[in-house]
């Protein structure tokens, strides 16, 4: 039964990583003024965005300090 409650630890660990981090990618612009992360290329945010704007994981980007824009995000 131990080996049991050491499974169903590691699967509840595995999904709550899961869930907390969700592997979807975000949109950055790569300007030194940008700020956030947007989830859309289309987004007003990334109108103003004179540099190229690059698509990472959403976690890279909030590695890197960006924030979810206010815009497209919420
Ligand atoms: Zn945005």
């Amino acid at each position: 039964m131990r080996i049991m409650k050491i499974v169903l630890a590691v699967i509840f660990i595995l999904t709550t990583s899961f869930v907390s981090a969700p592997d979807r990618n975000v949109y950055i612009c790569t300007g030194p003024k940008s700020v956030a992360y947007h989830l859309s290329t289309r987004c007003r945010g990334l109108d103003r965005c004179s540099a190229s704007i690059k698509m990472v994981p959403q976690q890279y980007a909030i590695d890197k300090g960006r924030r979810g824009c206010k815009l497209c995000t919420r």
